[in-house]
């Protein structure tokens, strides 16, 4: 059974669970409970732009405020939700909130993009581009303010089949981001071929950064082939301010992690941006 877990620490839940059937359900109406009952919440982790410092966008990153559990994290209840078939509602419910929260922005005068992360079960849905659309349209959303993640590893998978959904979602005007590069074991010949416009190194190259000069030897080749393929880098998970410096001199364009800010409710975002004293990227640089 899971451990209880005290306020504010995640919940680990053990393979020996995921075989208990009487658990697996319980989780299961947990989790649909948390959709319906407002347990569900996004975060948002700003992303900077290296050169200038500005505000480049944020990331929403699920979370679940369960009620005695605590808080639990994605990367334990997004696998199970895909799972137990729930994913698709529950990312539904991802895209109308990270839009009606650029719309809430916008009346507030911040202009900026937001990201959220797309699940590969999320890409077998034929209707997700519609369901994207009709939500830009219902809240007054610009395409080009949403960026869609989705892992390399997943894109790889869904590639063959799912290549269509993916070219619906570019010609929406979506910016497609390639998520956790350098992971996901892509053959170069498929790169080419994903019509993202950004592509995120894996924190796992940033760590090592510092004092291993093959991380850094990765990096710059990664940028390369990015650039070269007309993209965008973002690194992510930038813990230092060494890291940051040696991401920016390498090329990166984009940074992301601790060193800047960790996910925040999106409440705290203005009085995170005042504090930061700085205005996020206005109209002119949401141009693709
Ligand atoms: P991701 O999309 O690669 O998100 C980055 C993760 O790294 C986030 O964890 C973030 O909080 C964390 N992070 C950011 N900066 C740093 C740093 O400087 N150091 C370290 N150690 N970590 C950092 P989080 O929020 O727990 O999310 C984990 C994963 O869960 C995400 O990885 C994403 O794959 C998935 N996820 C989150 N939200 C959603 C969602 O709405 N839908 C789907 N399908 N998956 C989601
Ligand atoms: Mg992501
Ligand atoms: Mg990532
Ligand atoms: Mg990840």
């Amino acid at each position: 059974t899971a451990k209880r877990a005290g306020g504010g620490t995640c919940v680990v839940y053990d393979q020996s669970m995921a075989g208990d059937s009487t658990e697996q359900l319980a989780l299961r109406e947990a989790l649909r409970h948390a959709l319906d009952h407002g347990e569900l919440q996004l975060h948002y982790q700003p992303k900077i732009t290296a050169q200038s410092g500005e505000v480049h966008g944020f990331e929403a990153l699920l979370r679940w405020h369960h009620p005695e559990r605590g808080l639990i994290s994605p990367s334990t209840f997004v696998p199970l939700a895909e799972r137990f078939g729930l994913i698709g509602s529950i990312g539904a419910w991802v895209i109308e909130e990270a839009c009606a929260q650029l719309a809430r922005w916008h009346a507030d005068g911040l202009h900026c993009r937001v990201a959220i992360n797309l699940s590969p079960y999320q890409l077998r849905n034929p209707n997700l581009a519609g369901q994207i659309r009709d939500a830009l349209l219902r809240h007054g959303i610009e395409p080009s303010q949403l960026v869609c993640e989705i892992t390399e590893s997943a894109l790889i998978e869904t590639m063959n089949t799912e290549g269509a959904t993916l070219a619906e979602l570019a010609a929406l005007g979506v910016r497609l981001a390639i998520d956790d590069f350098g992971t996901g074991y892509s053959s170069l010949a498929h790169l080419k071929h994903i019509p993202a416009g950004q592509l995120k190194i894996d924190r796992s190259f940033v760590s090592g950064l510092a004092s291993d000069a093959d991380a850094r030897a990765m990096v710059d080749a990664i940028v390369r082939l990015a650039h070269a393929l007309r993209m965008e880098v973002v690194a992510e998970g930038v813990e230092t301010s060494d890291q940051q410096r040696l991401l920016a001199e390498l090329g990166c364009d984009v940074l992301q992690g601790f060193v800047f800010a960790r996910p925040m409710p999106a409440a705290e975002v203005a009085q995170w941006l005042q504090a930061k004293g700085s205005e996020p990227a206005s109209a002119p640089a949401l141009a693709p």
